[in-house]
């Protein structure tokens, strides 16, 4: 059977704007459809599964040769919506025998085995500002991460031999106020004892409407954040300002 994706996007090469890859060099493929609705995302239109182009994983190949015809790139990042709703093994095997290094970008709701192929994988677990039903419905279900230690127990298990270990896996969480800061300290804490993951800050933007420079007021939430973290007990956790947004704003496909 030939699985046929909905692709909101794909464009490219521009840099990694965020996480353990960011200022390099990467073409996006956006896929649509999302099983969470944050209230600050900033790629709504992928929400609605309906007007995008319906795609083949030889297809998303081609456009990714296309975009890439100088051979200037190495770098596909898997991202939505929600990349882990669909079956991506072959687009993934497709891209490693043109030798390109694949990341993907999810929240950590939907496992599926294929993960396990990709180079990087950024889990990016969402707080509570995200106002999001389905995992912050109450503050016990919100601390106790049951979904997160389901989806990480899956990943990192030795006894599935059909797909390696990952070696380079990623929790990067966005932080939006002091809620979601005290929210993330929780979360390190309870994963602390596993020294196997690397360990992000995104600054959040709560306006990605807001046209124009945005520029001073995502400098501003920076260096909130930066502070928090200095003053915090936190080690081995880098905090970054999300770069695309510093130099392009909310302009999309960029
Ligand atoms: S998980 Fe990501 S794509 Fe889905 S609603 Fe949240 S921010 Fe948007």
């Amino acid at each position: 059977m030939i699985n046929i994706y909905p692709v909101q996007e794909i464009f490219g090469p521009t840099i990694q704007g965020e996480g353990p890859q960011a200022g390099g060099k990467t073409i996006f493929v956006r896929f649509a459809g999302c099983d969470y609705d944050c209230l600050w995302c900033d790629t709504q239109e992928t929400w609605k599964i309906k007007d995008q182009d319906r795609m083949t994983a030889i297809i998303i190949l081609e456009r990714i040769e296309k975009l890439n015809e100088q051979g200037n790139c190495n770098h596909v990042t898997l991202t939505g919506g929600n990349p882990l709703l669909y079956d991506l093994e072959k687009l993934v095997d497709l891209l490693h025998a043109l030798d390109y290094k694949v990341a993907v970008e999810t929240q950590g709701s939907k496992y599926k085995p294929w993960i396990r192929k990709v180079d990087n994988i950024v889990i990016s677990p969402k707080p509570p500002s995200s106002s999001n039903l389905k995992i912050h419905e109450s503050p016990a279900s919100a601390d106790n991460f049951r979904n997160l230690y389901g989806f990480f127990h899956k990943l990192m298990d030795e006894n599935l031999l059909e797909y390696p270990v990952p070696t380079d896996v990623t929790i990067k969480v966005p932080i939006f106020n002091s809620v979601d800061f005290e929210w993330f300290l929780k979360l390190k804490n309870k994963f602390a004892a596993d020294n196997t993951y690397k360990w992000y800050l995104s600054v959040g933007n709560e306006n990605v409407r807001e046209e124009g420079s945005i520029q001073e007021r995502l400098l501003q939430n920076y260096e909130w954040l930066v502070n928090k973290v200095i003053k915090s007990d936190l080690i081995d956790v880098y905090v970054l300002p999300q770069l695309h947004t510093l130099i392009w704003g909310n302009k999309k496909g960029v």
